[in-house]
């Protein structure tokens, strides 16, 4: 099943995605679960799917604006340095714990939507990543149960600003608005039997610029998710972006930064196309 969050109208709502169009299950629920984040924490995927299947959809595809699967997660955490190939091309050892930091909800911005090359940068680079999206909450996981705890995924351009990233601090050059892609849906766990064997790759400007598959991932999802909740709780709608194979941009020679113009997807194999524009800095 593919959820998505939207905006039609003057108005949000989520749905789900069937071959004939979109069915709005927020006029469904009759506005006792608005957002996607709410219904998930209701633990309704299996009423959702079963409304979904009886239902005609309420419009295409097209018709709406897509916003980000889940436009208001309490918390955005992404790991950073979790491929192999990856560590190797920046030279650094292999972490022995999940390198991780975090983002506001703000860097988001939805399939379709522009991610922004900020006035006092010029190295917007992109990270093509797998995302997960936290369904039941927990705390203190343990690996073996963890994933009964995701919802879905969910493709992710962890877009980063490489000379604040690099030269200032890392939670600066990851913080910029509007330089993470995020969508085009939600994919629901139930379709992807192993999220630890996909492929995934960046195509810039329909040039193939990054390529890799879950398989090299240093942690994989039951160990990010047993580690991030010894910290933290994980709640329902929680996105965890899972780090980035080989060949960004910065570490090119030349280097490869996004420019004006571009247009940068985001391809995970089993979860779909995520496609943004690149524009600058309005102002
Ligand atoms: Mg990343």
């Amino acid at each position: 099943m593919k959820l998505v969050s939207f905006n039609r109208n003057g108005g949000k709502g989520w749905g789900v995605v069937t071959p004939s169009g979109v069915v709005d299950m927020s006029r469904r629920f009759q506005g006792r679960y608005p957002t996607l984040r709410s219904a998930l924490a209701a633990d309704l995927l299996s009423e959702i799917g079963h409304e979904a299947g009886q239902a005609s959809p309420d419009f295409g595809l097209s018709d709406l604006q897509l916003a980000p699967p889940i436009p208001d997660p309490e918390k955005i955490i992404c790991i950073g340095l979790n491929y192999r190939a990856h560590v190797g091309e920046g030279g650094g050892a292999v972490p022995q714990y999940p390198s991780l930091f975090t983002r506001f909800t703000n860097t988001l911005v939805a399939h379709d939507a522009p991610m922004i090359v900020p006035k006092v940068s010029s190295e917007l680079d992109y990270e093509c990543e797998l995302a997960f999206v936290i369904g039941r909450p927990g705390r203190h996981l343990d690996p073996a149960s963890a994933m009964r705890h995701v919802a879905g995924y969910t493709c992710f351009n962890d877009g980063s600003v490489r000379d604040y990233q690099t030269s200032h601090s890392l939670p600066a050059g990851k913080n910029f608005v509007g330089t993470a892609g995020c969508g085009p849906w939600l994919v629901t766990g139930d379709e992807i039997a192993d999220p630890g064997r996909l492929s995934l790759r960046t195509i810039l400007n329909g040039v193939e610029v990054q390529h890799g598959n879950t398989s090299d991932m240093i942690f994989g999802i039951p160990e990010i998710i047993a580690y991030v909740s010894s910290f933290t709780p994980l709640n329902p709608g929680d996105i965890i972006a899972t780090g980035t194979p080989e060949g960004v941009g910065f570490l090119r020679k030349p280097p490869l930064w996004l420019r004006p113009g571009d247009i940068v997807d985001i391809e995970v194999e089993k979860v779909g196309l995520l496609r943004n524009p690149i524009v600058a800095e309005a102002g």
